[in-house]
């Protein structure tokens, strides 16, 4: 529960949408900040244009891997 309250936190916060925008301009995670080129697949691709996060922040609060 905890990693998505932080999920929560960064979508509903007033800083969102600005957030959003410097992750895009500058290809880094929305989540963690760091640099987001590298993608396992196209969907993973999508994903970022759509969240903004990064492969690995998409596989810790997007993917169920059952942890
Ligand atoms: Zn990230």
């Amino acid at each position: 529960m905890e990693k998505l309250q932080k999920l929560i936190d960064v979508i509903s916060g007033n800083s969102y949408h600005a957030n959003y925008a410097i992750a895009k301009s500058t290809t880094t995670c929305i989540i963690c900040g760091k640099p987001s080129r590298v993608f396992r697949d196209r969907s993973a691709r999508l994903e970022y244009d759509i969240s903004a996060m990064c492969q690995l922040c998409q596989d810790k609060y997007l993917r169920n891997n059952g942890d």
